[in-house]
């Protein structure tokens, strides 16, 4: 799924010499890997020396099993390899973030991060006064609607809208997404209108035009990174408009 294209984004230079790592006694450095595209923390592992550099060669994140005591591709049994586009160590060179672009889910109970059991509520521990960002799960809500948009399409189980929606076809999934979008425009009015929950129904309108695109874009087998390639391609230069206008 789309490898060409991830690893032309690879790094190639080797900035940290492992040498200069500041390595366990055990010999290992734990690595941080996250979401090339989303920042989603995606899991931590531990490398020793060897699957550092193997890492460091590409395409794919390498750990020590320190359970199996052996080295061990991540996606080696399962598929789901983490294509590597840099690493990085911090401050003290004890600890490694490797940014790297999923293939499938990173966790063996299929959830996309290892990290999906929270000790606290959203905000919980948010200093009194600031809001409780929602921020962080921004991507992977949408990473959740992907996933479940590919399970109907599989499964295709009979009551489901998006079940109905992939049966209709391509014709009616565009469809939906032009309804959608003006449903988003006249949402907008009426927020710029003043209406009292105005807001709310906007954001309910986006998040249903998000969904038809995400439907459309299984619908024609787009690779699931593509969006998140796209999007994050794009950060940083925010304002400036993605494409220029076509000069007549
Ligand atoms: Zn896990």
């Amino acid at each position: 799924m789309g490898e060409g294209v991830l690893r032309s984004v690879m790094a190639k230079t080797v900035l940290v010499d492992p040498p200069t790592i500041a390595w366990e006694a055990s010999g290992l450095v734990t690595a941080v890997v996250q979401h090339a595209g989303t920042d989603a923390v995606l899991m931590i592992g531990h490398m020793n020396a060897e699957a550092l550099r193997r890492t460091l060669d590409g395409p794919h994140v390498w750990f020590w099993s320190r359970s199996r005591q052996e080295l061990w591709e991540k996606g080696g049994t399962s598929g789901n390899f983490l294509e590597v586009v840099s690493v990085t160590a911090d401050c003290d060179a004890d600890a490694l973030l490797v940014r790297a672009y999923p293939h499938g889910p990173t966790c063996h109970t299929g959830r996309n991060s290892c990290f999906h059991a929270p000790l606290t509520e959203p905000g919980y521990l948010a200093a009194e006064g600031s809001p409780p960002s929602t921020e962080t799960i921004g991507p992977e809500v949408l990473n959740a609607v992907v996933a479940v948009i590919a399970e109907r399409q599989r499964a295709m189980p009979d009551g489901s809208y998006t079940t109905y929606l992939f049966r209709e076809g391509l014709d009616k999934i565009a469809k939906k997404v032009g309804e959608e979008a003006a449903e988003v425009l006249i949402g907008a009015k009426n927020v710029e209108r003043g209406d009292a929950d105005g807001a709310s129904l906007l954001a309910g309108e986006i998040a249903d035009l998000f969904y038809h695109a995400l439907v459309l874009a299984r619908a024609v087998d787009l690779p699931d990174d593509a969006i998140w390639q796209a999007l994050a391609k794009r950060r940083g230069s925010a304002d400036v408009p993605p494409r220029p206008p076509k000069q007549k």
